[in-house]
Order: C-alpha cells, then structure tokens, then sequence
C-alpha cells in the first residue's frame, strides 16, 4: 500500500532485510543523511537497537529524532504531581482522561510533505520467503474498525463465545491500525472500550519506568522467590489443552490453532499455570509470546503479572480464579468450550491434572510462605 502511495509522486520506500547497524552503515555510504525520523519503542531490544544506531550516526555528524506513534500518551506526558510513575490504574486512567484533548487524537497532516519525499525509481521489496517465512492459514482479521463491536464491547467484551471483542491487538501490535484512531472512535461509542485503550497505554509506561518487567523479573521483586515445582509434563498438557478444565483446555487449544485466545481466557490460564500448577509464569509468558498474533511485550507481561499477583496493580495472590465457576460465569451454554473441547462431557475426555480444592490450597500455602518471608 505504502509502496504504491509513494510511488504516485515519483518515490519509493526501500525495504531491507539484516542487522540493522549494518544496513544503516550500507545507507550512510550510499546517501547523505542529516537525520533519521523514527518512532519511539520501549520493548529491552528496540531501546538497545536504537542507542546503537544513535551512537553510530551521531560518528557520522547525523542524529536520531525519535516521535511519539504507538501510544496516545508517551512515558512521562502522565505521571503523579511528584514527577513519579504511576503504578496504579485508576488515577492513571483518570489523570489520562482530564488530559485527552482533540489534540492528541487528531490526524496528522502528513499530505503537505509529499512534495519533500525523495525521488527515486521504485526499489523491490524482499519477500517474506526471502526472510524465511512460509504462508499460514490462520485468519488474520480485517484492519476495518468494528463499530458495531465498540458499540455492543461492554456487554459483550467478557463472554469468549461471542465474537465481542474487536480482534484490534494485531493491527495495534503491527501499526496498520492507528491508536488515534480506534481511540476516536472509542470517545465517540463506548467508554468501557476507551479504557482497554488506556490498559495498553499503561503497560507502556510501566515498560519503560520499570525495565526490569522487560527482563522478564517480576514488578513486585518478593514474587521471583516463589519455589515454582515447574513439572515439565504438565506444563506440555497445559500447552496442548489436555489439563482436563474444559475452558483452560479451550483457551489454549483456541491459542494453537488461530494464534488468538479471548481475554477472559487469558486470565483464567494464565493463573490456572501459576496458581494451580505453581509452574513460573514466565514459561506462559514465552509460550504465549510465541502464539499469539497480537504478542507486544508490555501487554503479555502486563497481563501474565497481573494474573499471578507479581504486577504493580495486580489481582492479590490469594485470589485464586476458580476454572469452573468461571465457566459458569462466563460461558454458561459451553459455546466456547464446546466449540474446542467437543469431547468435553464424554469418556474421552482427560481428567483434571490436580483437584481445584487441594491446588487452592497448596498454592496458598507456597506463595503466602515466600511472600510473606521476603516482604
Ligand atoms: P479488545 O477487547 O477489542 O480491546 C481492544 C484493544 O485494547 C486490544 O487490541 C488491546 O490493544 C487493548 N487491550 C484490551 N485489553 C487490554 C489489557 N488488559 N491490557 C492491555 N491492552 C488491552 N494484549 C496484547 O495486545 N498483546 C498481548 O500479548 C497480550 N497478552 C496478554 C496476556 C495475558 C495473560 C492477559 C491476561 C492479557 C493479555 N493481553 C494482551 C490483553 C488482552 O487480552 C488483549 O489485548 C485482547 O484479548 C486482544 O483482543 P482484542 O484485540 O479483540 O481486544
């Protein structure tokens, strides 16, 4: 798209494939260049990508302008009135709120500059083979914003047998959706929506005040002392959806087979691994990581320490998510499970890996004895 765009005033993006050191080296040999424009990115590898990058143009007389793109409110345009981070949710969200101005959502005129764009022929573009990808069947879903989803999200947004949610994490992750965007239509349809966009931001900011989540150690550092049993076996069947909790298994069979997996699943597995399984969250969190088409750091580790108690403002560890009554809760008709698990109520069906009672119980006793010895 970007590509014929600029080809119809006489540019061409060019696209390269390698170390990006390298190939910065190759593009100040061939071209002058003054300043390189970028987008911030707090995840532990663009930061260090891009320190480097610095330093080497700044040998070369050039600098590096980085901008504000991936979230509405950059790492320090929030924060407490002592200059500190916020670490809780809601003052940040209401701090967030008072401040969002048509300013930071408008869209940027960017039509003026084409007359500057630097012309040249059309360069090729590496293919994705050339990279080594292969073609996939997973469904990716439309980069249209689903209104009638945004309108619908607060009653729908919690029951993963409905398609109620709006499948935006890919595109946010990626860049073909712009946040400004989905956060005006968000202003305009649904609150409850506006604030899922806020979560996003958040886990942004807690990123880069916080670099440690980043290198996967826990927010709250008592939670690294948690003796996980890490039983090797049972992290396979609860990877593979075989630990005989019907919506755990759903949710991870969802994950393998679309690279999707419904929020309120995510929850309920993400603690079923830490809490129930006392397996470190840390091998969900790379699991995860793997599968999932929308993976952005911030969020996963975001959502996997809020889910075992480690995260700044995260569910209390003895808040144990019962599978069951979750279920119950949550998907009532079995749509969902039924939908992954077909053979969920039959003899064929694997039994529960470990009893919800004594897996409650047991992880009571093992987190509490940690935390409470290294308060
Ligand atoms: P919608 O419900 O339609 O929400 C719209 C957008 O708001 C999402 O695309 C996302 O960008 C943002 N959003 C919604 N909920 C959250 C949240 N709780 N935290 C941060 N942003 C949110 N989200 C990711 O984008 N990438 C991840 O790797 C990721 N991993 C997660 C792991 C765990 C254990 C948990 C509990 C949550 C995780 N989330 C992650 C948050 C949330 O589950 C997904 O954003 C959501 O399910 C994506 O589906 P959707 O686009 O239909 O979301």
């Amino acid at each position: 798209n970007l590509h014929t765009q600029l080809e119809k005033i006489g540019s061409t993006p060019e696209v390269f494939y390698g170390s990006p050191e390298d190939i910065f080296k190759t593009l100040l040999e061939k071209y002058q260049i003054a300043k390189v424009f970028t987008n911030d990115d707090y995840e532990p590898y663009a930061i260090k990508r891009d320190k480097a990058i610095r330093a080497l143009l700044k040998r070369r007389d050039a600098t590096l302008e980085a901008y504000k793109d991936q979230v509405i409110f950059h790492k320090d345009e929030i924060l407490k009135d002592d200059g500190k981070p916020f670490v809780v949710f809601t003052p940040y969200s209401r701090q967030w709120k008072n401040k969002l101005e048509d300013f930071f959502i408008k869209e940027y005129p960017v039509k003026k500059y084409f007359k500057n764009f630097f012309k040249q022929s059309p360069a090729s573009i590496p293919t994705l083979q050339s990279m080594g990808f292969s073609s996939s069947d997973q469904h990716i879903p439309k980069r249209d914003i689903p209104e009638d989803v945004i309108k619908a999200y607060s009653a729908t947004r919690d029951f993963p047998g409905l398609e109620g949610t709006t499948r935006m994490g890919i595109h946010l992750r990626f860049g073909t959706v712009s946040i400004r965007k989905l956060a005006t239509e968000a202003l305009a349809l649904n609150k409850t929506y506006l604030n899922e966009l806020i979560w996003r931001d958040f886990y942004h900011m807690i990123l880069w005040h916080f670099p440690h989540v980043g290198e996967h150690k826990a927010f709250k550092p008592a939670y690294d002392t948690i003796p996980w049993r890490n039983n090797e076996d049972e992290f396979k069947k609860w990877c593979s959806g075989q630990t005989g909790y019907p919506i755990v298994d759903a949710g991870l069979r969802q994950l393998a087979a679309t690279g999707f997996m419904h929020n309120r699943v995510r929850m309920v597995t993400a603690s079923f691994l830490s809490k129930h399984l006392l397996i470190d969250w840390r091998w969900g969190e790379a699991y995860f990581a793997e599968k999932l088409l929308d993976f952005d750091l911030a969020a996963n580790n975001g959502g996997w320490q809020w889910a075992v108690g480690s995260g700044n403002d995260a569910a209390p560890y003895f808040r144990i998510f019962n599978p069951y009554l979750q279920a119950k809760r949550f998907d009532k008709d079995n749509v969902y499970i039924k939908k992954w698990v077909p053979e969920f109520d039959s003899d064929q069906y694997a039994e529960p890996i470990v009893k919800h009672d004594f897996a409650r119980k047991r992880c009571l006793e093992v987190f509490g004895k940690a935390l409470n010895e290294n308060r």
